[in-house]
Order: C-alpha cells, then structure tokens, then sequence
C-alpha cells in the first residue's frame, strides 16, 4: 500500500513539468485564439436585444420570446441570448423567457420605436398583380422558405471571429423600409440589398448547412443556410447557384453562387437576409460598426 502511493508521488512530482507546460498553454490560448463575433445590440422592431442569462452551469439555457428558442452564447463564464426583435413588433416592455426547473423566469426589455423610410419601387406588374397560377406558386413556395429560415438546430457552431460580407458592391437599399411596389405597400424589405454586375461571385457569411437551395417566384434562384440555434441567413435573386446542394456544410467565405436578378428585382443585386428565432434582423447588426 504505501509502496503503491510512494510510486503514485513519484509519478506526480516526474508529472509536474508537464503539468507546467499544460498551464503555461492555457495561459498562452485565450490570446492566440480570437473570440468567436458578437453582433451589436439594437432594442428596435428589426434589432436584437441581447440579455445576459443568470444560469451559471455549462449547458445552454432554453430561453424563448414569442414562443420561439432564441440563440443563446457563452461569453467570459456568462451566458447571453440573441434576441431576435420581428419588424412586426410593436414597440414597449416585452419579456423573453428562461425556462428554469422552477418555471419560467420572465427577462424583460423594452424595444424602442424605430422609423423606417418609405421606398416606391417599380417592377413588373406580373410581380404585384399575380396571376392565380404564380399565387398558387407563392403558397407552396413560402412555408419552404419560412420553414427553412425558421429552422431551430440546437447544435452550436464554431463560429468565426468574423461575419464574411457576402459580397462587397454598393448598397442600394437598407434593411427595413417599408416597401411600396408600383402604388401598392407590401411587407417590409426585410434584408440588406447590395448591388454587383451579374456573375460577381456570393459567398456565405458565416459557417453551416444549406438547408434550401431553390428558384422562387419572389426571391429567385435563393440559398438559406442554417447557422444553428435558430441563426439562418438566406441570399436571393442569384444568377446561378455554385455546385452544392441542400444538407451540404459550407464555410464562412465560400463561394455559394453568382449574382443575378431572378425573382422581383429590378436589377443584378443581392438580397441578404439574416434570421434569429424566426425575426428577420438587420444585418449591418452583424458587421462590424462602420
Ligand atoms: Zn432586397
């Protein structure tokens, strides 16, 4: 008995150098390892509110706002949620929910009001008045499309220090405004438009899985990818789409497919929507400050 513990000492004390090293490359990692990004908070109907979790253990919190799982990230110990705030929200207190073994604990914050400009555009008619066969096709085509960007994968991704501008042009037209197409309002542009000559090359923001690759009546030839946690992002009005298909992982940066203007647009451009539980958020949130 007291052999074996004279031996397990000696193994300890002939252990201690590497024990050192192992401390010394703990130390040395947080520096050499950037943090994964961090969007920035905007407490506004098409913002995202970000609230710090009070649950000290290792696992993911289940935290829901209107009845949806919200992305939750771990940052120094702490646990945050990405709360994903509708365009349709109406401004005022609203509460998120953490589901605890003791119930359901109220996270409450305000969302401000926000004014979003007006935008008249025109289009083909064809794209505002639809025929009954393109609105029998925009009924089956929009449960794929919410179904796909609404998607809630609880696996988290390893995300990069980073979010890839999908593709670098001139913005012409913001996330949010309320849109109207030749005198008729219809929902609000719920992406960010960046314009680039025809076949300029798109790539995906962040790394995940497609999750739908389609030619849509409104938004064309369109790829969404699912981030994870409820985090999708989704480019549309493609010429052509690169050699992948759906359930394909793709990288932050590769190349997903070309710029076009299939769909309703009135020229080459591309249409990036990003997703947080179901809320359609803007995403110059996700890049860095200008
Ligand atoms: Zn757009």
């Amino acid at each position: 008995m007291q052999s074996q513990q004279a031996r397990q000492n000696t193994g300890q004390a002939k252990l201690n150098p590497l024990v050192i090293l192992l401390l010394a490359l703990l130390l040395w990692l947080p520096g050499a390892v950037q943090a994964a990004f961090w969007p920035r908070e905007d407490r506004v109907p098409g913002g995202i509110a970000i609230i710090e979790i009070p649950q000290r253990s290792e696992s993911a919190p289940h935290v829901f706002f209107n009845d949806r799982r919200v992305y939750t990230a771990r940052h120094d110990g702490r646990w945050y949620a990405w709360v994903g705030i509708p365009l349709s929200q109406s401004p005022g207190l609203v509460a998120a929910l953490w589901r605890t073994r003791d119930g359901d604990v109220p996270l409450a914050f305000e969302v401000n009001h926000k004014d979003y400009p007006e935008q008249r555009l025109n289009v083909e008619p064809r794209h505002v008045d639809l025929s009954p066969e393109d609105l029998a096709r925009v009924r089956r085509e929009t449960p794929e499309l919410r179904g796909a960007m609404d998607i809630f994968r609880p696996a988290q991704e390893q995300l990069p220090s980073e979010v890839t501008l999908p593709l670098e042009g001139r913005r012409t037209s913001p996330f949010g405004f309320r849109r109207v197409f030749n005198d008729q309002p219809r929902n609000p542009h719920n992406g960010l438009d960046i314009a680039a000559p025809q076949g300029t090359p798109i790539v995906a923001a962040l790394p995940g899985r497609i999750v739908a690759q389609n030619h849509y009546f409104f938004n064309g030839k369109t790829v969404v990818i699912d981030h994870g946690q409820g985090m999708t992002s989704m480019y549309c009005h493609m010429h052509a789409f690169a050699d992948l298909k759906v359930g394909d992982r793709v990288e932050a940066g590769q190349v997903i497919g070309q710029i076009g203007t299939t769909g309703r647009s009135t020229g080459p451009h591309l249409h990036w929507t990003m997703s947080l539980n179901g809320a359609r958020v803007d995403p110059d949130l996700f890049l860095p400050a200008p």
